[in-house]
């Protein structure tokens, strides 16, 4: 079967002395991975379309009983000039597709997820500050859609609302397994669990509740502030999507940042 479908480049391996293996994420298909031969010859088909991050056109023979597809063509149908022209946009953009891989198994379709994954590409590279609101928006809502929406607005424990904001005033603490926070009348001795301030809390549930993606773009906050809401969105994303490893990339940026 021949498919056609739009795509993020994923990961880009090199095979034998000319291919590459690509993983994509694709609009109609989900994950699959694609041998595109003959990618490493200077005079290639394909082009600069097989580096990760780009969004592309892809064209693969499908077959039923193989893990690897045959990419027939692949053309670049987002430019995202700016993704690797600075390292807080590249972290992002980088950390964007690490959790597309790690959140999706193979050959799950899933067209908001690859939809979430485009637009949080597309704002990371027309960034001028805050790249990395992107990210924590795409972190969002990812957990959204996988099915694990943070609750927000009201102790996991005792229900008692936060909204009054009498709640968090002191600050909360983090309890991944129920998927939101223990106010501070049910915080019980629990010393390793992470503090939250009152302030993070109001800032996730912007992300939250976030209508139109590029207003997230928009929300300030000092960088200490960013690391809390940062920590608490991947305690979440760790806590519930079993092969999310601790990020490779961010590793790596923290050495050069
Ligand atoms: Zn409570």
């Amino acid at each position: 079967m021949i498919v056609a479908t739009d795509a993020i480049v994923l990961r880009a391996m090199k095979y034998r002395d000319t291919s590459k293996i690509l993983r994509l994420y694709t609009r109609d298909m989900g994950k699959v991975s694609v041998l595109a031969k003959g990618a490493r010859d200077r005079k290639s088909k394909f082009g600069a379309s097989l580096e990760p991050m780009s969004v592309v056109r892809s064209v693969f023979y499908w077959k039923a009983s193989r893990e690897l597809h045959l990419l027939s063509q692949c053309d670049l149908l987002l430019p995202l000039p700016h993704l690797s022209d600075d390292l807080h946009r590249m972290r992002g953009g980088m950390a964007i597709i690490e959790l597309l891989d790690a959140a999706s198994p193979a050959e799950e379709k899933n067209e908001t997820l690859f939809a979430l994954g485009r637009t949080a590409l597309h704002l990371v590279n027309n960034a001028t500050k805050r790249p990395e609101n992107a990210l924590y928006l795409f972190e969002m809502s990812l957990l959204d859609n996988v099915g694990f929406r943070p609750i927000l607005h009201r102790c996991v424990s005792c229900g008692e609302s936060f909204d009054d904001g009498r709640r968090i005033a002191r600050g909360v603490e983090l309890d991944a397994a129920r998927g939101g926070f223990l106010c501070a009348g049910c915080v019980g001795g629990r010393g390793e669990a992470l503090r939250i301030s009152g302030a993070a809390v109001k800032i996730l549930q912007r992300l939250q509740e976030t209508q139109v993606p590029e207003t997230a773009m928009r929300i300030a906050m000092s960088e200490a502030l960013a690391s809390v809401v940062h920590g608490t969105l991947r305690a979440f994303l760790l806590h519930h999507i079993d092969s999310l490893k601790p990020s490779k990339s961010e590793a790596v940026f923290a050495g050069l940042l």
